[in-house]
């Protein structure tokens, strides 16, 4: 390469500029209430289709709407555990589109008087907590659904659709949060922690395989420094963590390709393909302007009564994060904790048996490790077994007192999951209660050495390293009943220079 073409390769390529991905994610949760948002149709997952509906959500001519005074309060109690403000006096506005599963050719929803706003949720990565905005959170209704006749169930190949207004007038919440996402694993991270956290409130079963969470992500990046945002894409109703992991991770490189080449990024729509493992434009993006939205008519502004919203805040149970400290301080191993704060049974399980007196670490790593084993083989739930705080107890007092070792009680553990019965009773009848008879002990530790003499040997001249090894003849021999540290005492003992 002669020096002017070295140069001109130097003057052509962009400088080698840095990027950050910008993310801001709006989840819509449907609520488990008993009925619908504005009419009384029940709510609820797999009913026949177009069974729970009535004029209302339907969109018939005439038909009024009465909002859902439980729904109110399950989008309070949300907004709340969010640490989000009150708007006193919220508006409901009508969101103008036409889509078949839309019959009223509007959506009701809230638009710039929402009803809970500024909010906040923590998120960690990696041992590294970030704290994610929340803009706001609105009350809406759900649309019906569309079911599209083909293999697929695309749309692109179907010869007819079907609809199911079932859905129509299920109460949703949107929670908007603030551009403050900057990975891919952050994106997953305030997802699970969101589901967490309205799980934990009781007011949505937030399935994101039954569509009762679902996620949009909004992706931009800029260089590195940079104090404005760049131009975003939406990517819409990812139902599954991996999806949402993997479309974020997708939009981050190929926007952070188009910019770096010197490109501009376009704002648009796009549609996340799970099985091509990209996205595509689906269509540019809308502006608000677009929906037309104006003030329902039809309903009167929220006014939430203050003594009302502090009775919502008081009833808000421990969040996730809180016990996860709480945990934590008490000892339980960070791997145990996320386990027992994600299954409720298992966490309350733990509860129940450290106030009655066990120990936390022991008890989180039977419940994390044999108990979690044991159901994941069956596919139960803790609850479906015998296992309750008390045997927990008992157990841990059994080991406490050198009843059963540490790898007898994990059997006992397994006896009592079955329903063998109490951890005193599957202990007798599986033979597991340790030897505490000391002459029992000192009779296999001599079997033992008398079939391992050089070993003996060896531990006579001083040195320790068949110990370990003897040990576990040891426990072999008494079917893992005996107590490890008496034996090696013994046998320390017994290599002890002869008399
Ligand atoms: P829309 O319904 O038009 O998408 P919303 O205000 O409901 O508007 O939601 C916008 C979402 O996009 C928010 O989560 C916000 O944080 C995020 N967002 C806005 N601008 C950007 C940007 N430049 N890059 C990434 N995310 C953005
Ligand atoms: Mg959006
Ligand atoms: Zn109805």
């Amino acid at each position: 390469m002669t020096d002017d073409a070295a140069t001109r390769h130097e003057a052509t390529t962009p400088e080698p500029a840095t990027y950050e991905a910008v993310i801001g994610i709006e989840t819509h949760v449907e609520l488990a209430t008993r009925s619908k948002m504005f009419c009384g149709c029940p709510v609820g997952f797999g009913a026949e289709p177009n069974t729970a509906v009535c004029p209302v959500c339907l969109g018939l001519p005439g038909a009024l709407p009465v909002p859902n005074r439980e729904a109110i309060e399950g989008i309070v109690r949300i907004g709340a555990a969010l640490g989000c403000r009150l708007v006193e006096h919220s508006l409901f506005h009508r969101k103008n589109y036409f889509y078949p599963d839309l019959p009223k050719n509007y959506q009701i929803s809230q638009y710039d008087v929402p009803l809970c706003v500024d909010g906040r949720l923590d998120i960690e990565v990696d041992g590294d907590t970030s704290t994610i905005g929340i803009t706001r959170v609105h009350m809406e209704e759900d649309t019906g659904k569309s079911l599209h006749g083909s293999d697929g169930g695309r749309i692109h190949q179907a010869d007819h659709s079907l609809l199911d207004f079932n859905r129509s007038g299920v109460p949703l919440v949107e929670i908007v949060s603030e551009p403050d996402i900057r990975s891919a694993d952050q994106a997953r991270a305030y997802a699970v922690e969101l589901q967490r956290v309205v799980r934990t409130l009781g007011v949505t079963e937030a399935k994101l395989e039954a569509g009762s969470m679902r996620f949009d992500a909004n992706v931009s990046v800029r260089a590195v420094g940079a104090t404005t945002l760049g131009t975003r894409t939406e990517v819409k109703n990812m139902n599954s963590l991996r999806s949402l992991h993997r479309a974020v991770s997708y939009e981050i490189d190929r926007q952070t390709r188009v910019v770096s080449g010197g490109g501009i990024a376009v704002q648009e729509t796009r549609h996340w393909n799970e099985e091509a493992g990209g996205t595509i434009p689906m269509r540019s993006k809308e502006e608000s302007e677009d929906y037309r939205y104006f003030q329902e008519p039809d309903l009167v502004p929220i006014e939430i009564d203050t003594a009302w919203w502090e009775r919502a805040v008081a009833s808000i149970p421990e969040l996730p994060a809180a016990r996860r400290s709480r945990y934590l301080a008490a000892g339980v191993e960070p791997s145990s904790v996320a386990v027992l704060v994600d299954d409720p049974a298992l966490g309350d399980l733990f509860e129940g048996a450290v106030a009655g007196g066990a120990e936390p670490r022991v008890v989180s790593n039977w419940l994390a490790g044999e108990v979690v084993a044991y159901l994941r083989q069956r596919g139960a739930s803790a609850a479906e077994t015998p296992l309750d705080a008390s045997a927990l107890v008992e157990l841990g007092t059994m080991v406490g007192a050198g009843q059963v070792s540490a790898s007898a009680a994990k059997e006992v553990l397994r006896g009592v999951l079955a329903g063998e019965g109490t951890p005193a009773h599957v202990a007798d009848v599986r033979n597991l209660r340790q030897i505490s008879d000391s002459s029992a002990l000192q009779d296999a530790v001599d079997a033992v050495l008398a079939d391992h003499p050089d070993e003996l040997a060896r531990l006579r001249a001083g040195d320790a390293k068949p110990l370990g090894f003897l040990v576990g003849r040891v426990m072999r021999a008494t079917g893992g009943r005996a107590d490890p540290r008496a034996v090696s005492q013994l046998l320390a003992s017994r290599a002890g220079p002869p008399p």
